[in-house]
């Protein structure tokens, strides 16, 4: 049978999920937290079930949530956006990715993407027809390299794809990044898809440098979000993504005939939440980064070396000093010898380069942290 993705397999977080399940491994590889939903939220989805918010909503995503939104950009970012035009709720993040990504890119177009990239990117590429070209990240700061990017620049390139707070690199990128993308595409019809879905997980001081704070920029941009990760919810599958009108007819285009509507009685429970309790995202940065600096300090006397993430909830650890095997194999024996999953970095590369580095995701609870560190201190 002819396939059109010939080149994809399982995702890597399905692959590691059910490795750890049948190894009965402390499962640190797929990203989601193994702490509540906030009980306040909790609540409102119940209230908004029980009073009968149980039909579709509208395809944008209720006002209520897309004002929230509104506010809550202002809020953090100092801009004004227009909720009725220039904000859609997605199922997840992933669906507007995608949807923008079929919006976009047609055949024989050309979309820059930064290796290690996440995943769901390059199969939505080649499903509109498009071609991915891989910029590696510069180790071992995982940073842009700006001259490569120029030169990748074609009269095909039709997308750039960044995102940051980084996946699986922990890396962010700077003010001054944003300012050379603009300054390089500024004279091209080249898109921008920035995928922000850890927007509040960023540390040591660093500010999130959203798209949409750039004034050239954010005019050329699809900007995407997550509430899975900021609300401790990976599995109600709800995002969004703002772009300015013109594209974000576009884009909706897509979106009523991929999921036309999200999960009514989450998205009023989320409105809610977002005006009552906007220190949960305030927060959420001290959280996180009080958690990576107690898995970095439980893992100091190991064998494994690591270099503390900027953002995300994720660490990167280096195994060269334990082990020469490729990073799949050892993610992989980690699994099923030591009880401990993880993501081998190398799958996020079309050409892996000489490095050992596993990803562990650290938004667990401490007792979980402790596990995973005595395993990983006893190797
Ligand atoms: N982009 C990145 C970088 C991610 O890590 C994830 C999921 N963890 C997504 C997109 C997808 O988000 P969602 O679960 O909301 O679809
Ligand atoms: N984004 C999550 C991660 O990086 C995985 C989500 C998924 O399994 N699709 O771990």
């Amino acid at each position: 049978m002819h396939s059109k993705l010939p080149h994809t397999g399982t995702t890597i977080f399905t692959v590691m999920n059910e490795l750890a399940r049948e190894h009965n491994a402390l499962n640190l590889s797929q990203g989601f937290p193994d702490f509540a939903v906030p009980e306040v939220l909790l609540d409102r989805v119940n209230h908004h079930l029980r009073i009968g918010h149980n039909q579709y909503a509208p395809m944008p995503g209720i006002p209520e949530l897309r004002y929230q939104l509104q506010q809550k950009i202002a809020a953090c970012y100092g801009i004004n956006t227009n909720a009725d035009t220039e904000i859609t709720i997605t199922s997840g993040a992933t669906e507007a990715l995608f949807s923008a990504i079929q919006a976009f890119v047609g055949s024989g177009d050309e979309v820059i993407v930064f290796d290690p990239a996440y995943d769901c990117y390059e199969p939505a590429v080649t499903l509109a027809g498009g071609t991915c070209i891989h910029l590696p990240l510069r180790a071992p700061d995982f940073a842009i390299d700006w001259q490569r990017f120029e030169s990748a620049l074609s009269n095909k390139t039709r997308l750039v794809i960044i995102n940051s707070p980084h996946n699986p690199t922990g890396a962010v990128i700077q003010r001054s990044d944003l300012d050379t993308l603009n300054t390089l595409i500024a004279k091209r019809n080249i898109l921008v898809l920035s995928d922000e879905v850890y927007e509040h997980i960023i540390f040591d001081g660093h500010r999130h440098e959203s798209l949409l704070t750039h004034p050239e920029l954010r005019e050329r941009s699809l900007v995407v979000s997550s509430f899975g990760k900021t609300y401790h919810a990976t599995g109600w599958k709800i995002g969004y993504c703002v772009a300015p009108f013109a594209l974000m007819q576009e884009f909706r285009k897509v979106h009523q005939f991929n999921q036309f509507c999200v999960a009514t009685p989450l998205q009023y429970a989320l409105a809610d939440y977002l005006r009552d309790a906007p220190e949960h995202y305030r927060e959420l940065p001290d959280f996180y980064e009080a958690k990576r600096n107690y898995f970095c300090k439980l893992l100091a006397d190991s064998r494994f070396t690591l270099k503390a993430s900027s953002g995300t909830y994720f660490q990167l650890l280096d195994y060269s000093g334990v082990s020469d095997k490729a990073d799949t194999v050892y993610a992989k024996q980690l699994t099923v010898d030591a009880g401990i999953a993880s993501i081998p970095v190398s799958v996020f590369y079309s050409r892996p380069p000489k490095q050992k580095l596993l990803r562990f995701c650290f938004a667990k609870d401490n007792s979980t942290l402790e596990k995973a560190a005595e395993i990983l201190c006893e190797i």
